[in-house]
């Protein structure tokens, strides 16, 4: 297999690489379209969290890793602090503050953004977009590193998903660099095929989104020597077209993104998408409805009810939500700013795609009766990210003509 006659089932999904690429040229516009609207473009986020587990995290001074932040101003009066804050403050005064300080629901995948915190700054997400920006070694590699090891379950032993003795997931203990920083590369790129089906899917997970960060770093690639941006067939090559199992990851986690959206289909067709104009509102409505449409429209993609089906598999659940939100801790030790946000958003879509999948039964999926199963912050975060890696097949498309051109000239 690779990227050049990409055919076969994906493996662990329902389908093959055709159907999905299929898919993607009816969803790849749909999204497109979307993710410019006011709703969707502007995320709010805490940059500026101390890494929780080290303290040595060099932090990337190129122009490059810089994030544009807006302000509280330009963004509809609806969702600044001040409203925000104000929403959230009891009649009881300001000494009762039932909702404070709460990191995450019991539901919740990941470490979701609070949208009424002081300390969050606004991105528009369009003025900031996902390239090269030159972070990498050891910091870059230390996060890596620190990801694939919470891979490491407690829980479960390695053929099926049955039982084991468990303990949540340990969080890292804060370190120095000095002295235990050792190379990632040396590490095993795939899972032990005897591992179970969850243990598996976390890690093609996390290495699908490795793999899509790596394709846009590739696709807009900046020159050094002529200072253009543009796409770089050999480090597409290197990083990506030389490993066929990182490939059918993004492949893989498109099709578990897809099917959270298929799932929660019902739910965003009702949910009011509000910014405070009305024309703009029901023009992002018929963009989400068509989007969701088309997703519900394709069946058999991935079949969430294989995960966590035996009865005894509820501490291995929590283990992998756990391990989950330990990475969205992790981070907030990228040192490069532009890197952390989308970062932070991705493992953030990945996190809500995972909630919609495992927290919740079809039937509560109900805007009338559930209107605030998802947050904004979620919602924009889980169609960025499937954005984000709609654009990585298109991107994988490109690089096969790339090569097969640079084939035929030589
Ligand atoms: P890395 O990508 O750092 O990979 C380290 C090792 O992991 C490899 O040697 C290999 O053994 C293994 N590996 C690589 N890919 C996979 C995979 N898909 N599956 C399994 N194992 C794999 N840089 C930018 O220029 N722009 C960005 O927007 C950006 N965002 C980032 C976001 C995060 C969260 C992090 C941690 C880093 C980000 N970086 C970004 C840095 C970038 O990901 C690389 O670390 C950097 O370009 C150096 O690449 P590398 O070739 O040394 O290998």
């Amino acid at each position: 297999q690779n990227y050049c006659s990409l055919s076969g089932i994906i493996s662990d999904a329902c389908c093959g690489y055709k159907t999905v690429e299929k898919i993607n040229d009816e969803l790849f516009p749909q999204l497109h379209g979307l993710v410019k609207a006011n709703f969707f473009k502007y995320y709010k986020l805490n940059l500026f969290k101390e890494c929780p587990f080290w303290t040595e995290y060099g932090q990337c001074v190129n122009k490059a890793c810089a994030v544009e932040t807006i302000d509280e101003t330009d963004v509809p009066e609806m969702w600044r602090s001040n409203v925000l804050g104000a929403l959230r403050t009891s009649p009881a005064g300001p000494l009762f503050q039932p909702y404070k300080k709460c990191e995450f629901k019991e539901q919740d995948f990941c470490i979701v953004e609070d949208e009424a915190d002081v300390e969050s700054v606004f991105v528009n997400l369009l003025e900031n977009p996902e390239r090269f920006t030159g972070y990498a070694g050891a910091s870059a590699g230390r996060v890596w590193k620190a990801i694939y090891e919470e891979n490491c379950f407690n829980s479960a032993p390695t053929t099926n998903s049955l039982g084991g003795k468990s303990q949540p997931a340990s969080p890292i203990k804060k370190t120095n660099l000095a002295g235990i920083f050792n190379n990632i590369a040396n590490q095993p790129d795939v899972v032990d095929s005897d591992t179970c089906f969850e243990k598996r899917v976390y890690y093609r997970l996390i290495s699908g989104l490795h793999s899509s960060i790596s394709i846009h770093i590739c696709n807009e690639y900046l020159n050094q020597t002529t200072g253009q941006w543009g796409p770089n067939l050999d480090c597409f090559i290197s990083r990506i077209g030389s490993h066929p199992e990182r490939l059918e990851n993004v492949y893989f986690t498109y099709v578990v993104l897809l099917r959270a959206i298929s799932k929660v289909s019902d739910y965003l067709k009702g949910y009011e998408f509000c910014t405070g104009d009305k024309v703009q509102d029901s023009e992002v409505k018929d963009m989400v409805n068509q989007l969701v449409n088309t997703a519900k429209s394709i069946p058999g993609t991935f079949d969430e009810k294989q995960m966590f089906a035996s009865s005894q598999s509820s501490l291995l659940k929590e283990e992998f939500k756990a391990r989950f939100r330990n990475v969205s801790k992790i981070m907030d030790c990228v040192g490069c700013d532009k890197c952390r946000l989308w970062g932070k958003l991705q493992i953030s879509g990945i996190g809500t795609a995972l909630k919609i999948l495992f927290s919740y039964d079809d039937e509560f999926f109900n805007p009338k009766v559930n209107p605030n199963l998802l947050t904004r912050t979620e919602i924009v975060a889980l169609f960025n990210t499937f954005h984000r890696f709609s654009e990585s097949l298109k991107a994988v498309e490109c690089f096969r003509h790339m090569y097969q051109q640079r084939v035929r000239e030589t």
